[in-house]
């Protein structure tokens, strides 16, 4: 099946006389003939729902659906796209661990890595993502147990040479985790350039309506976590009766070991209700992916043509840094993110932003409706204007997210605001 298929038809496959739409479980637990049959599923032995903290059938045709789509051998659906985060990195490391990141990732996940993670014990070490090969490779320490990317970034929109990460994450045996959110799999499939593990905020353009928080995390299986760096994969799991993942699993281990012992412990699992709409969203992800793209080239044109713009950050314009590796990674187009400066600065954003009527000024991003958002004012408020700048914000930088509206609407809209200024 191709993509666009594979959107409407994985993950639920209706028999004779059952529901033509994805059925609603609403339902926590699950009856069994047997206690016997209860108790092999405690030891993993046998297939089947438990409890709704762990699996959900109308969850599970979402996670099968989701898998397919990236490619991987299973998904977990998670509450959050920074739970999602979370349990990819703590399946992995633990209290005295280490992992490296790009510095050019979502704020939010800086936080966890930089802040969260710190305090549980686990280190991570930034490095810039266009640094060469020898320069990445100096981050890497004996405790050192994954590597983490964000194929397009927020709000630099700088675009992550996956394969380049993959390669240096390999040569030291250790898996590379790729936050695919905005590209989704329907503009750049991860684990085709070597990820082991891809996550989404579903929040962004899976779900595509605003409505729900989720997340998901999808496992590759083609890492080798018997490589003697992982002794959590390959020695008997105490809290399952001795079960050894990388045996008893195989190339599902990662993803089985998140579900049983991490989604178990740590709860983030989503309802069956949040799973049914997430499906709608990934219904038409095909369709709409390819019309945000379409719009946002004509507005990053736009854009690029004004006088009252200082910059346009969006790798389909010739200009663009990322324009080369784009065609490489996002040959359909690099979704509907655009960032650019007003050239007066901060004040003359807000005037712009305050200025927009059809596009809302949200805290959110990667939704059917333009919207945008002024980074020097609300995400990064705190950050003085030098500081910004270092983090590669300029005061007058505004994150536009081009909806599915008609272009020539948006356009308008963002016209009458430039002159306002
Ligand atoms: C929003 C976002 C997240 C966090 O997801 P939530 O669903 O808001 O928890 C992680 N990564 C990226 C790239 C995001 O845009």
């Amino acid at each position: 099946m191709k993509i666009e298929t594979k959107c409407l038809h994985e993950g639920y496959h209706p028999r004779n006389g059952e529901p033509r739409a994805l059925p609603i479980y609403q339902s926590t637990t699950y009856t069994y003939d047997s206690t016997d049959h209860i108790g092999k599923l405690f030891d993993l032995t046998a297939e089947g729902h438990m409890y709704s903290r762990i699996s959900n059938p109308t969850v599970d045709a979402v996670e099968k659906k989701i898998a397919a789509l990236e490619g991987g051998v299973g998904a977990l659906c998670t509450t959050s796209g920074q739970a999602a985060s979370l349990i990819s990195i703590l399946n992995i490391l633990k209290a005295g661990d280490h992992f490296i990141s790009a510095s050019t990732i979502y704020g939010g996940t800086i936080n966890l890595f930089a802040v969260t993670l710190k305090r549980f014990g686990i280190e991570c070490t930034f490095v810039d993502s266009e640094a060469s090969e020898e320069e990445i490779q100096k981050a890497f320490k004996e405790n050192t147990k994954a590597v983490f990317g964000e194929t397009i970034a927020n709000p630099a929109i700088a675009i992550f040479d996956i394969e380049k990460f993959a390669n240096i994450a390999h040569k030291n045996n250790v898996p590379l985790i790729v936050d695919n959110t905005f590209a989704t799999p329907i503009l750049c499939r991860p684990i085709e350039f070597g990820a082991d593990i891809v996550i989404h905020s579903t929040t962004k353009y899976m779900d595509g309506h605003a409505i729900q928080v989720g997340g998901v995390i999808v496992d590759s299986g083609n890492f080798d976590f018997t490589n003697g760096k992982f002794p959590e994969f390959t020695e008997p799991d105490e809290s399952y009766h001795g079960v050894i993942y990388s045996e008893n699993f195989g190339r599902a281990a990662y993803i089985t070991k998140a579900r049983v012992q991490m989604m178990r412990d740590l709860g983030a699992y989503p309802g069956a209700n949040a799973a049914f709409l997430l499906n709608l969203g990934l219904e038409t992800l095909a369709v709409r992916m390819e019309k945000y793209c379409r719009n946002a080239e004509k507005v990053a044109e736009f854009l690029n043509e004004s006088e009252k713009v200082e910059f346009v950050n969006y790798p389909s314009l010739e200009d663009n840094k990322y324009h080369e590796i784009s065609k490489k990674y996002l040959p359909l187009g690099s979704s509907g993110v655009i960032s650019f400066s007003i050239r007066g600065g901060r004040e003359d954003a807000v005037k712009f932003m305050d200025s927009l009527k059809l596009a809302s000024n949200v805290v959110h991003v990667a939704d059917i409706r333009t919207c945008v958002l002024h980074p020097a004012s609300s995400t990064h408020r705190q950050l003085t204007d030098s500081q910004l700048i270092a983090a590669g914000i300029t005061p007058g930088l505004v994150r536009l997210s081009v909806g599915l509206e008609n272009v020539d609407d948006i356009i308008f809209d963002i016209r009458n605001a430039l002159e306002n200024i």
